[in-house]
């Protein structure tokens, strides 16, 4: 039976390489598969993923929110397609999410989605990850150590210009970044250190 999987985590959980290494598993057995991913992304290069822990990358197909993703994977499908797997999920729309459960209960379509839970945003989800979490048959933690700790990693935790960002005056989840050091950039952290993070 096909299913609709959502595997999170937080920003450095190495959620693309675990779907890199899913989409080598499925070609090793000379299986088909379509990745997709949010053009939202702009760290990697056009039509890509790739991870920082690996050097394998694989051709993708770029979506935006307009994107009906019933329809492009149907178009594309020819009857062969063994799965999807989808990268930076949070930036589905509910509307694709429900398209998503269309391709897996009418296609038979097993479709794989990895992305953040939690938004920067104090107490809020992203749209994608909070569809999926509703709509999803299997979900799974892909899990991560906090920053300053040793606990697991649950919060994504933006920091600008030196000082922890809890909230949004637009309200947008929305904030591409990287683990990198610079002026605005995101750590993982487990809950107490979201909320402390120097401390
Ligand atoms: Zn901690």
């Amino acid at each position: 039976m096909a299913k609709l999987y959502f595997k999170y985590g937080t920003m450095d959980a190495s959620k693309s390489a675990d779907l890199l290494m899913t989409a080598h598993k499925y070609e090793n057995q000379g299986k088909n598969i379509i990745c997709l991913r949010s053009s939202l992304d702009t760290r990697t290069e056009d039509f890509y993923i790739e991870s920082r822990a690996l050097t394998y990358k694989h051709k993708c197909f770029c979506f935006d929110k307009d994107t009906n993703l019933y329809k492009f994977i149907e178009n594309n499908n020819e009857g062969k397609i063994n799965c999807i797997l989808i990268d930076e999920a949070q930036f589905l729309t509910k509307i694709q999410v429900i398209q998503l459960t269309e391709v897996v209960d009418f296609l038979k379509i097993p479709v794989i989605c990895y992305g953040l839970k939690n938004s920067y945003i104090k107490g809020k989800l992203f749209e994608g990850s909070k569809a999926l979490l509703y709509f999803a048959d299997s979900i799974q933690e892909i899990k991560s150590v906090c920053h300053f700790c040793d606990k697991k990693a649950i919060m994504n935790l933006r920091i600008k210009n030196g000082k922890p960002i809890l909230e949004s005056e637009t309200g947008n989840t929305v904030v591409i970044g990287d683990i990198e050091e610079g002026e605005d950039y995101f750590i993982s952290t487990c809950r107490k250190h979201y909320f402390n993070p120097f401390k």
